[in-house]
């Protein structure tokens, strides 16, 4: 699996289409102070699912908007699209190529698309744990991150490295039957109580 291009439109530095193509291995962006370099991995970031203004270093979500510049007036949306090769299988849908887009509009929201069809947060989080590229966005280490991550408790350097290894989607499936064992348990106990009174 690896990026193959990301297409960002109207989010924050980026007023027009603008579209960075990927090859594996290794890929630089280079570029002088304040041109834009982390504002490509934020909306990387952000297509993938991300949440909260803080992971995308702005004070509101509706910061991601293209807010006016350069003679040219605010925007009143900001999409980004990402195309993954899936060629090897890692995420668990039959298509060679994954695209993945998510549109903010200034009023709020965000709508997702997954392959052009509408598709919820929760279904891109699905899709992406399996490739260690889940909720917490461990796989994207950002400016000063890394210290974070050594000075972190053993607690905090555990759950990091697990989101990463793709573990975090068993975890919640592991609740998710324990608590229906847990009521099927339940509805034997009465089962069994009604046939006690029975016989
Ligand atoms: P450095 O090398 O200093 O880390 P950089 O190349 O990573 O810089 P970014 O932090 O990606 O630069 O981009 C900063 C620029 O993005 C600033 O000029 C800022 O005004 C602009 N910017 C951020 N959000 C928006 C927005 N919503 N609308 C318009 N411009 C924005």
């Amino acid at each position: 699996m690896h990026l193959k291009s990301l297409s960002v439109r109207g989010f924050k530095s980026f007023a027009s289409v603008t579209m960075f193509e990927f090859e594996p291995g290794l890929n630089a962006i280079v570029g002088p102070n304040g041109s834009g370099k982390s504002n490509v991995v934020d909306a990387l970031a952000w297509v993938l699912g991300a949440q909260g203004a803080s992971a995308l270093r702005g004070g509101s979500m509706k910061d991601v908007i293209f807010a006016g510049g350069s003679g040219r007036p605010a925007l009143g949306r900001a999409r980004v699209e990402l195309v993954i090769d899936n060629t090897d299988g890692s995420l668990a849908l039959p298509y060679t190529e994954i695209s993945l887009a998510r549109t903010m509009f200034s009023a709020g929201g965000s709508d997702y698309e997954i392959n052009g069809n509408p598709a919820r947060l929760s279904d891109v989080q699905e899709l992406l744990s399996d490739a260690g590229l889940g909720r917490e966005l461990h796989s994207l280490v950002g400016q000063g991150q890394l210290d974070k991550i050594l000075h972190g408790s053993a607690a905090d350097r555990r759950e990091l490295i697990e989101e990463a290894a793709g573990l975090v989607k068993y975890r919640k499936r592991q609740s998710k039957t324990a608590t229906r064992l847990e009521a099927m348990k339940g509805n034997l106990d009465r089962l069994e109580d009604v046939a006690s009174e029975l016989s």
